[in-house]
């Protein structure tokens, strides 16, 4: 070996621990992150952190998508609560004869504009659709003042969904872009910007609706209900549903990740507040249940829910209430079960309809299936074709309702 090999060999020897050190060191940071930081985002349901790490540190799966829904479903939120208070609310009827506001078509440009920011290449299933605003001026007018009008109180969190949209003609097209035909492949998000529109026009409930499913799977639902108490302990009562207001003390956002849980806090208009879980309150006794249904009588049969409770021996009355706000009730143990009986055989529920509510009630201890027991399947497409109704309850008693409610069924 001359003087010089062995000078070189020497000196890569030397570079080659230096590397050797510097990656193990790598990896044994790396080890621990990944051991620590699960764990972390557990805690955070618990522990009051930093805002700043509950709003922009990656700490879970689908932590970034979850902080963009539930922003989004805010600032939506907000636009809402303007139109519920206007007398004039800007309705015309759909195709299928149901009503649709100027609050409806506001809050899904809001809440796609925030997707589409931040996720471009996601499809967005929505309910609603441009094409009867693109002719008519009035409303399309109405609606962009609402919409250029609307922003969340934090700069930061404003920013989070988008910042303000740029012109009419980008808001009609974040609107077309819910076109998404669904299905079970890639990122798809299922958005119902005002669920229980009916309720929304009584007085009564509604809901801001977005889930994100991937290839089929719900993994983050998001509901903004802002007539519910914020209170989760407040139990709910033959007036839940009726003559509502966003007073103070009013206004819940529900969350869940799959996998992580679901929370519920105040339905802020600037950032994000701390958070708390939320279970399902265990049906000790099955008389003294609590049931929600809809208000509408043309969307779930009352007569056929009626019997189920008759025949459990449930005492007290049903709870009508429009919406997933619903789905969130249970979720929280206001109520305890939800059922949605088909009136018509040839209905096909929308996804946009149970999605968020699906994911809430099963992460805070529940069990969602139609009245066959199947899971809900979010995969086929924008409707659930391959289900009949719902019935939601605490995982403990779903068996023993889903069997009267077959029961029931079979006699007709
Ligand atoms: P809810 O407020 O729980 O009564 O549900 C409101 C939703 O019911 C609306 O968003 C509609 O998509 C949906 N809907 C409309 N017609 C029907 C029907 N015949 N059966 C079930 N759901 C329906
Ligand atoms: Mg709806």
């Amino acid at each position: 070996m001359t003087p010089h090999s062995r000078r070189t060999s020497k000196s890569s020897l030397g570079f080659f621990s230096y590397r050797v050190i510097i990656f193990s060191i790598l990896a044994v940071t790396l080890a621990a992150l990944t051991k620590f930081v699960p764990r972390l985002s557990l805690l955070s349901h618990h522990l009051t952190l930093p805002k700043t790490l509950f709003t922009t540190t990656k700490m879970f799966t689908y932590s970034k998508e979850l902080e963009v829904a539930q922003l989004a479903v805010q600032k939506a939120s907000i636009l809402t609560k303007k139109v519920f208070h206007e007398k004039a609310k800007g309705t015309i009827s759909k195709d299928d004869t149901s009503p649709v506001t100027i609050g409806d078509f506001g809050a899904q440009a809001l809440i796609i504009h925030a997707i589409k920011k931040n996720f471009p290449d996601d499809e967005i299933v929505g309910e609603e659709e441009a094409s009867s605003l693109r002719n008519d001026t009035k409303l399309r007018d109405l609606i962009w003042g609402l919409v250029k009008d609307t922003t969340l109180m934090d700069d930061d969190a404003d920013k989070i969904v988008g910042g303000p949209i740029k012109s009419i003609d980008a808001m009609l097209d974040a609107i077309d872009a819910g076109n998404s035909a669904g299905g079970n492949k890639g990122r798809i998000w299922a958005l119902d910007p005002i669920d229980g529109t009916k309720g929304f026009l009584r007085g009564g409930q509604y809901a801001v609706c977005l889930a994100l499913m991937v290839d089929g799977d719900i993994k983050v639902g998001v509901l903004g209900c802002p007539n519910l108490p914020v209170d989760d302990a407040a139990s709910l009562t033959a007036e839940s549903g009726v003559d509502q207001t966003d007073a103070e003390g009013k206004g819940v956002l529900f969350s869940a990740v799959s996998g992580h849980g679901a929370t519920s806090r105040p339905l802020g208009t600037a950032g994000l507040v701390k958070s708390q879980p939320i279970h399902m309150k265990p049906v000790k006794d099955i008389t003294q249940a609590t049931f929600c249904e809809s208000v509408e009588a043309g969307h779930s049969s009352h007569g056929d829910q009626h019997a189920i409770a008759t025949k459990l021996g449930v005492t007290k009355p049903s709870v009508r209430m429009d919406s997933q706000a619903k789905y969130g009730s249970i979720a929280r143990g206001a109520g305890d079960i939800y059922l949605r009986l088909p009136v018509r055989a040839d209905y096909q529920e929308k996804i946009w309809d149970h999605a968020a509510g699906d994911l809430i009630v099963r992460e805070a201890g529940g069990e969602v299936t139609d009245t066959l027991g199947r899971r809900l399947d979010f995969s086929k497409g924008r409707t659930l074709q391959e289900n009949k109704g719902v019935v939601a309850a605490p995982k403990a008693v779903h068996g023993n309702i889903l069997e009267v409610v077959q029961e029931v069924l079979a006699k007709k």
